[in-house]
């Protein structure tokens, strides 16, 4: 990031654009040429997708099982689409059952889902959605904004028609940038729309211009996190995405198997946990706040609450790119057992 600032359409600024863009594909495992990062963080890139492919009308099925599932909802609700969700208990999977049926039920323009829901630690089960999607005409939307880089997420394969992730979470970059894909069926229905995007900077053909047409001056993107996410794909793709994955089960299973000498035991089970934030439950009796302050206070770490329903009940362990280490696992389960020794 300390790299000498260039304009945004230097030609040689140009070049990290590109190279940024063919390495997201590589790690969104995708040939998508409507592949690139769209300014802002996670967030922006859900505004990205839903705000161009849905229009005012639109019938939208939305898993919803976390508090990501509920942001989509929210933001798919304010663009004017029909919402409907398909729900789970927080801590549990969208039941893919349920969605087949909601699409069975009447057609819809689209079906949106959280990969890795951070506010549970739970991992969805993606399989067959794709297929059931095309079937039924219908978009295939991904939330891999946890999910991309720790876990697989081969977006062609996968058949997922418009998914957005973030440079801060498992691609090792700070906050700023929401890598994006669009397949050809998401730039159809784009191409098709009857009213113009409501929001004019996430404008989806406003940024494909600049980032792969004529380069015309749509905003300044932020430079010194374009460097930033360069590097931190160069980093995972020198890595081996297969290699980052299995160091995310590798440093989680570390993790479990000493939980139980300290006490703590995990909340979702091994069948859908995330293999890059580990939920536990929080042991009666001991107050969350309170070891949550005194972890960061006296040690230095910081540990995710639970967020919804699960506040008070869980923390959330996060081993995240860079920080899936197993000396940083250490240092938490050494920590937590001296606070909770003291509990
Ligand atoms: C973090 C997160 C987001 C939001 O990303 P921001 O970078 O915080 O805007 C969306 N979805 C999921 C699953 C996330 O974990």
């Amino acid at each position: 990031m300390a790299t000498p600032l260039l304009g945004h359409v230097d030609p040689a600024f140009l070049a990290v654009m590109d190279e940024t863009a063919a390495r997201l594909r590589a790690v969104f495992e995708t040939t998508n040429p409507a592949t690139f990062a769209a300014p802002g963080t996670g967030t922006a890139g859900m505004e990205t997708v839903l705000a161009n492919l849905l229009e005012a009308g639109d019938r939208i099925v939305v898993g919803v099982c976390g508090i990501f599932g509920g942001r989509i909802r929210e933001q798919a609700e304010r663009v004017g689409a029909r919402v409907e969700t398909v729900e789970a208990p927080f801590g549990e999977a969208v039941p893919l059952d349920a969605i087949a049926a909601a699409l069975e039920r009447e057609p819809a323009a689209a079906v949106a889902i959280v990969h890795a829901e951070t506010s549970t630690g739970v991992l969805q089960d993606l399989t067959g959605l794709g297929e059931l999607c095309r079937s039924k005409d219908a978009l295939f939307l991904v939330d891999c904004v946890t999910s991309l880089g720790g876990t697989p997420f081969p977006v062609d394969r996968l058949g997922v028609d418009g998914a957005y992730s973030c440079s801060q979470k498992c691609l090792g970059a700070p906050p700023g940038l929401s890598p994006v894909t669009f397949s050809p069926r998401a730039l159809a229905k784009f191409a098709a729309r009857k009213t113009k995007v409501a929001s004019w900077y996430l404008d989806l053909g406003l940024l494909l211009n600049y980032w792969g047409g004529d380069r015309a001056y749509h905003h300044t993107t932020p430079i010194s996190i374009v460097y930033a996410l360069h590097e931190g794909l160069g980093l995972l793709l020198d890595e081996g995405a297969a290699a980052a994955h299995a160091r995310h089960r590798r440093v989680q299973e570390f993790l479990i198997e000493r939980l139980p000498a300290i006490g703590l035991d995990p909340f979702v089970p091994a069948s859908r946990r995330l293999p890059m934030v580990t939920a536990v439950k929080i042991p009666d009796g001991v107050d969350d706040l309170a070891v949550r302050r005194a972890l960061y206070a006296r040690f230095g770490i910081e540990i995710g609450g639970g967020l919804g329903p699960l506040k008070g009940k869980v923390w959330r362990i996060g081993h995240m790119g860079y920080g899936a280490r197993e000396e940083y696992m250490l240092a938490a389960l050494g920590a937590l057992r001296e606070l909770l020794a003291r509990g």
